[in-house]
């Protein structure tokens, strides 16, 4: 979504509230307190009232936006630039841009962080991620490594450090199924993407902080190293025996680590992507 688009979607305060609410309650308005549906709205003072318990609450209760007198749609800016930022969105950007005042800036900047940090935006992996594909299935087992492995399941892995893993199951391996598969699953603000040097990631990529190491090279890159297609056999077989369909299949908690490869001075300094400096 681009800044045209967030203006035609969100451009007003009934837009705002409309998509808030299908967001909040995509069946229907439902008490936060007892969970009973179908409250009364009181159009007097923009509340529902709930027939159950009798809570009265309005579309923005419990939310962050709640008792703010910014509009939403000022919040929907600030958190689309927030989300979008590859360093998130400093107060000061927030109070330029919104024409609000720099402590309103302040709190809206630290509310939708933490908000962030605690809704964990879809589940999307954030940190250091990185990103390999392999191919799996087929006779011979183990799955042989290699582009272009006839028969078998193409497998993009994406992990986080220390983290989260999740495999996707994709047609190919061009640019714009791998910048969907990244899209849906690693958060634009990642602290860094990494990956192999296949070239369709540098373009699936280009909105990440991207790292690219080549897989025929030993030595890792400061933090950058992929991780290699085989530890995705793992999930992805442990998906299978579950009898998950394809497509996106969650690692199960005890993903063996990978091996580290020791950090190596490569023999030539001009070997190393972006100088001698880097290690
Ligand atoms: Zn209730």
């Amino acid at each position: 979504m681009d800044l045209l688009e967030l203006e035609q979607r969100f451009g007003t305060q009934r837009k705002c509230e409309e998509f808030l609410k299908a967001k909040r309650w995509p069946d229907g308005v439902t008490c936060p307190k007892c969970g009973t549906k179908r409250p009364y709205w009181i159009r007097t003072v923009r509340l529902w009232h709930c027939r159950g318990c009798g809570h009265r609450f309005s579309l923005t209760s419990g939310t962050i936006f709640h008792r703010s007198r910014t509009p939403l749609r000022k919040w929907f800016i600030a958190i689309y630039l927030m989300c979008t930022a590859k360093k998130g969105a400093p107060a000061k950007q927030l109070e330029r841009t919104l024409g609000v005042t720099y402590k309103t800036a302040w709190r809206m900047s630290h509310q939708i962080r933490q908000a962030m940090k605690h809704a964990d935006f879809d589940n999307k992996l954030a940190g250091i991620v990185e990103a390999d594909d392999a191919y799996v299935g087929g006779k011979r087992s183990g799955g042989k490594r290699g582009r272009g492995a006839p028969g078998k399941t193409i497998v993009v892995g994406l992990k986080e450090q220390n983290g989260a893993l999740k495999a996707v199951v994709v047609p190919d391996l061009k640019a714009d199924t791998l910048k969907a598969v990244l899209d849906s699953s690693v958060r634009l603000d990642a602290e860094m993407l990494c990956t192999d040097e296949l070239k369709s990631y540098g373009k699936a990529a280009k909105d990440y902080a991207h790292e690219q190491v080549k897989h025929s090279e030993t030595y890792v890159n400061g933090n950058v190293h992929t991780m290699g297609g085989r530890e995705l056999l793992v999930p992805v077989q442990a998906g299978r025996d579950k009898g998950l369909p394809p497509g996106l299949v969650q690692a199960p908690a005890s993903v063996p680590r990978r091996v580290r490869v020791p950090v190596q001075q490569p023999e030539e300094p001009g070997h190393l992507r972006g100088g001698a400096g880097r290690v």
